[in-house]
């Protein structure tokens, strides 16, 4: 069995949230600078609308990333103590492997 469509989802999961996480500052501040500089508006009520709006945009992505199922055994693949772990937290599968046996019957030691 190949893991390779599981991974790519993975990986786009990833994606978004580092888009989102990386990006936070850079767009709220060009917008706030855009709205100052053009519109002469600066109110703290669309600032941290935007802000509470994007953070909670940054925690569903992460939150996706973590409730992502290992192609292996099913079961979640991180942790929530453990979010970038190296190898599925239940049957010991490397992340990024691609055939099934690949770390078989090597479980993690907790
Ligand atoms: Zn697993």
């Amino acid at each position: 069995m190949h893991y390779e469509p599981h991974w790519i989802e993975l990986k786009k999961r990833e994606r978004l949230f580092k888009w989102l996480f990386f990006l936070y500052l850079p767009v709220l501040g060009g917008v706030m600078f855009v709205m100052f500089i053009f519109v002469k508006l600066m109110t703290d009520y669309f600032f941290f609308s935007c802000a509470i709006i994007w953070i909670a945009g940054i925690v569903a992505a992460g939150l996706r990333c973590l409730a992502w199922k290992c192609p292996r055994c099913a079961h979640p693949f991180f942790r929530l103590l453990r979010p970038f772990a190296k190898r599925c937290s239940t049957c010991g599968l490397w992340k990024w492997s691609l055939k099934a046996d690949v770390g078989k019957y090597a479980p993690l030691k907790r």
